[in-house]
């Protein structure tokens, strides 16, 4: 008996270390293509990913799989696993009934569904025809309420889709953040509109910010953060991104615009986030698919609070605005640190979410996030769309999209099937005040910390805090060892207000 629990263990780490070796190869693919590959290779390519990522699919949901699944599932064999691979088995059951419960013919025309789909809505956003993308948009909708159907849910339906993304999350937690972030958001974006005190920020698109420089001063930041190079490297792509293999080989991109400083900073900053994350995980999780973060909200925590709360300070640039200066002495001259600081921190009701700044940001995901809940529960159409988003941005943000491009066809996230994605922006952002709230407990001298630059410090903080446990620990149980308390919003809109309120002289 002992012997058998043994050679099985062996054999079934060999399978969970093929699909990640396979995943790992992929990743390397992927970020080949994104980066740089010649155009005419691409096609090729693309075969060569359809085929691994295949092959992938079938080992995580092969009959081998299955009977390794029911085999540790065992009482008895179950007991004898370490901590790591309970998660694991766990994690793997939860790939496999994902999957298997889809009919084999369902999910390839799903595949083939989505990835028609995703041109189709490039077409449709370019020439701004939404009628294009609906019928496509109709049946990934419909796809999705049949998957749900399969998989089961409890409460409402959404909630099988949100639990993919954040384990644990669920529409009446989520009704009740959103409801108090739009209380306190609103008026403060109405508060901040009134004031008539909009930091000047023509100094970012005056001048030619040279690529090269751009890339020198994200490269010195990544430093201070302390993203190990000899583990990663920052490279140029078209969307910025990261990428992982392992924790050994982590790589995050950026897009520079000559035009436009800030965009690029703070992109590499935000991938830089991401990337310290899973540059931290414990090795003791090696090949394994505990091995990368636990959530996509306690990912984008990691991500928003490098970027917002450490790399929008007034603190951290009280440190690095000299060093800015310096690489770009000309296109600074005669900005003052508070006009810079205030400058980073405009913050504007836009049309677009991708540029929207930290106070709005949460209202485009909140739209994204009601559309999303109101179609799974067919209480809207997609017909609709276009009309209920006009109307909602006008509700929340006081600006009205002219056409549907710079509407509801501006983000590529339905048309690849990724409903119950949107939430996780906003839960990084509450999640991130919340760790950070968590840290000035820690350190008394965290302000005078950033100033001096030790941004090491903090670093380490979240990685044996937060980073190590890549997957092994669910997103409520690292916020709660973290924060003692489960997600409370409340940290991100104290946050907000102080800092807003400051800025833009609020009393
Ligand atoms: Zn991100």
């Amino acid at each position: 008996m002992e012997r058998k629990f043994e050679e099985t263990l062996l054999s079934f780490k060999e399978l969970v270390h093929k699909i990640k070796y396979y995943n790992e190869a992929l990743a390397v693919l992927f970020w080949d293509l994104r980066t740089g590959a010649p155009k005419k290779g691409v096609p090729a390519r693309a075969k060569v990913i359809g085929m691994l990522s295949t092959e992938a699919f079938r080992l995580s949901t092969s009959a081998e799989m299955e009977e390794f699944l029911n085999y540790f599932e065992q009482k008895d064999n179950h007991e004898q696993l370490d901590s790591i691979y309970k998660a694991v088995i766990q994690e793997c059951r939860k790939e496999f009934d994902r999957f298997k419960k889809i009919p084999e013919d369902m999910f390839t025309e799903y595949v083939i569904l989505t990835s028609e789909a995703e041109s189709v809505w490039e077409e449709a956003k370019n020439t701004d025809k939404f009628s294009l993308f609906s019928p496509f948009l109709e049946k990934i909708v419909d796809f999705n309420l049949r998957f749900i159907e399969l998989w089961g849910y409890e409460g409402n339906k959404y909630n099988t889709l949100l639990d993919y993304y954040e384990p644990g999350m669920t529409v009446d937690k989520l009704d009740r953040i959103f409801e108090q972030l739009r209380e306190r958001i609103v008026p403060l974006v109405q508060q901040i509109k009134d004031s008539g005190k909009q930091p000047d920020d023509s100094m970012f698109f005056r001048s030619y910010f040279a690529p090269n420089k751009q890339e020198e001063f994200s490269l010195m930041i990544l430093d201070k953060m302390g993203y190990g190079f000899d583990a990663g490297r920052l490279d140029e792509s078209e969307h910025p991104f990261t990428i992982g293999m392992t924790p050994g080989d982590i790589r995050i991109t950026t897009h520079y615009y000559p035009n436009n400083f800030s965009s690029a900073l703070f992109s590499s900053i935000h991938e830089g986030g991401h990337a310290l994350y899973e540059q931290n995980i414990s090795s003791d999780l090696d090949g394994t698919p505990l091995s990368t973060g636990t959530s996509m909200g306690i990912h984008e925590s990691q991500s928003r609070f490098w970027e917002n709360i450490i790399g929008r300070s007034y603190n951290f640039w009280s440190c690095y605005y000299e060093d800015l200066k310096k690489v770009f002495p000309i296109e600074f001259e005669g900005v003052s640190l508070e006009a810079f600081y205030r400058a980073i921190n405009k913050v504007e009701p836009s049309l677009i979410r991708v540029e929207a700044d930290e106070v709005t940001y949460n209202l485009h995901i909140m739209i994204r996030y009601e559309i999303e809940k109101a179609l799974i529960n067919k209480e809207i159409i997609v017909a609709d769309l276009p009309r209920i988003w006009k109307e909602k941005m006008k509700e929340y943000l006081g600006v009205e999209p002219k056409d549907d491009k710079e509407g509801v066809l501006q983000d590529v996230h339905w048309s690849g099937g990724s409903f119950g994605y949107f939430p996780s922006y906003t839960l990084g952002n509450i999640y991130s005040a919340q760790i950070y709230h968590a840290i000035r407990k820690q350190f008394d001298n965290l302000d005078e910390m950033i100033r001096n630059g030790e941004l090491i410090k903090i670093k380490e903080w979240l990685g044996e805090n937060i980073h190590k446990h890549g997957k092994l620990l669910t997103p409520t149980e690292i916020l709660k060892s973290v924060t003692g308390e489960e997600i409370n919003s409340s940290y991100l809109i104290e946050y907000l207000e102080n800092k807003y309120k400051e800025i833009y002289n609020i009393k």
